[in-house]
């Protein structure tokens, strides 16, 4: 009906795979099925009570109108401080800007520094929202791998060979969306020294840096001579399942975050004033919630590596952070669409095929463990009763 009428970017911007086999998974449940949710990646827990108390309040004493576009001054410098403490840095508040959300961070960051013909380096697998933006705005995704044999981590002699000088910025993400890597300080510091050398913007996606079980992740905000050329982007999604507040941020040089202020006010004018004050409750009241989801998911964690790598035809690392894990199936002989297709047919479990994340993904599939033991129990013995009747006796 509407032929020729959106203009051709529009056609780069892709939708999000775990969406599609959640709409998949929601008509088998019409159906009558139970499926076991493993593919959509939100923490399973509710928002901490004394966070929807602070937000429930704030709307209650009015703070329901229009406020600064750039965030809450309390809240920035809320962020400030925990930012600071936790990674030991400096950040100021006129360095952060409030979003709804940190995907809109990418959106920004994306529109804000890439010309038509520029280059962005993208971890392969990697969230997909990057490369639908970076077309968009007419730029090109150059995928560097995320290798199995290298723990899913980035070789930098790889990524040093597919800088040109059209590169315009470099995306990292650790802990990783769909692998569960972190990248260690060395690789940081490695990048750090490229991308200082070559002028080149490097967006670290934070998103999950309160997720990890051993090693902390460290934040690129900490790579020395990198100040002006570092985009962070964080929220609260993740560490305090606030999913659906809609509250993220970013943290860029000044002149950055003037550009992004006006995208925003030419956008989405603000973020809403009550998700902000439950982000300040968030940052200075307990952390014990925090803890106390890791620690669930750890548990999840290992259960789910042990499960998977006891059945045949299998083979999964142990992730370092998030709550993803991203196995091995290429003894099946199927490809990663097979796979998440059969296992959400005849395992009644949805996961997500790795190859929706980049072509180095081809041969895996993604399993969130946001979701309780008793279900990634059941998840477990469907998924070995279904490779069964794959008949993999030989390997
Ligand atoms: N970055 C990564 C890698 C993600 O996986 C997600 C959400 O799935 C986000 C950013 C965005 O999270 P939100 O917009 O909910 O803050």
């Amino acid at each position: 009906m509407y032929e020729n009428i959106f203009p051709e970017n529009t056609n780069a911007l892709k939708g999000e795979s775990a969406f599609e086999v959640l709409a998949k998974a929601k008509a088998i449940e019409a159906k009558g099925t139970k499926v076991v949710h493993l593919e959509i990646g939100e923490p399973d827990f509710p928002t901490p009570p004394h966070i929807v108390q602070a937000g429930t309040d704030a709307m209650k004493n009015g703070m329901t109108k229009y406020i600064q576009v750039d965030g809450l001054p309390e809240l920035k410098t809320a962020i400030a401080n925990n930012f600071n403490i936790r990674n030991n840095v400096e950040v100021r508040p006129e360095e952060i800007i409030v979003t709804p959300g940190g995907k809109p961070v990418m959106y920004y960051t994306i529109l804000a520094l890439v010309k038509p013909g520029d280059e962005v380096l993208c971890p392969d697998p990697g969230f997909s929202t990057y490369r639908s933006v970076i077309g968009y705005a007419g730029g090109t995704p150059v995928f560097y791998g995320l290798r199995e044999e290298n723990d899913f981590r980035l070789d930098i002699s790889e990524l040093k060979s597919l800088i040109t000088s059209k590169t315009k910025l470099i995306i990292i993400n650790s802990p990783n969306n769909p692998t569960g890597s972190i990248l260690t300080k060395a690789d940081l510091e490695a990048l750090a020294k490229l991308a200082s050398e070559h002028r080149i913007f490097v967006l670290s996606d934070e998103i999950y840096d309160q997720i990890y079980y051993d090693e902390k992740p460290v934040s690129f905000a900490t790579m020395p001579g990198m100040k002006d050329l570092t985009i962070i982007l964080n929220g609260f999604s993740k560490s305090y399942s606030m999913t659906g507040w809609r509250l993220g941020y970013m943290i860029a040089h000044k002149e950055i975050i003037d550009v992004v202020q006006r995208m925003m006010v030419n956008s989405v004018s603000c973020t809403p004033p009550f998700t902000q004050f439950a982000g300040i409750a968030a940052l200075e009241g307990p952390q014990d919630c925090v803890a106390e989801m890791v620690a669930e998911f750890r548990k999840r964690r290992d259960f789910i590596v042990a499960g998977l790598n006891a059945i045949k035809g299998i083979k999964c690392l142990t992730p370092g952070g998030a709550f993803y894990v991203f196995p091995n199936i290429k003894d099946t002989g199927l490809t990663s669409k097979e796979c998440a297709d059969f296992l959400i047919d005849s395992a009644a479990t949805a996961v997500v095929s790795g190859a929706t994340f980049g072509s180095v993904g081809e041969g895996y599939i993604r399993l969130s463990y946001a979701n309780s033991l008793e279900n990634i129990e059941i998840a477990l013995a469907h998924i070995e009763e279904a490779f069964k009747k794959l008949n993999l006796g030989g390997i």
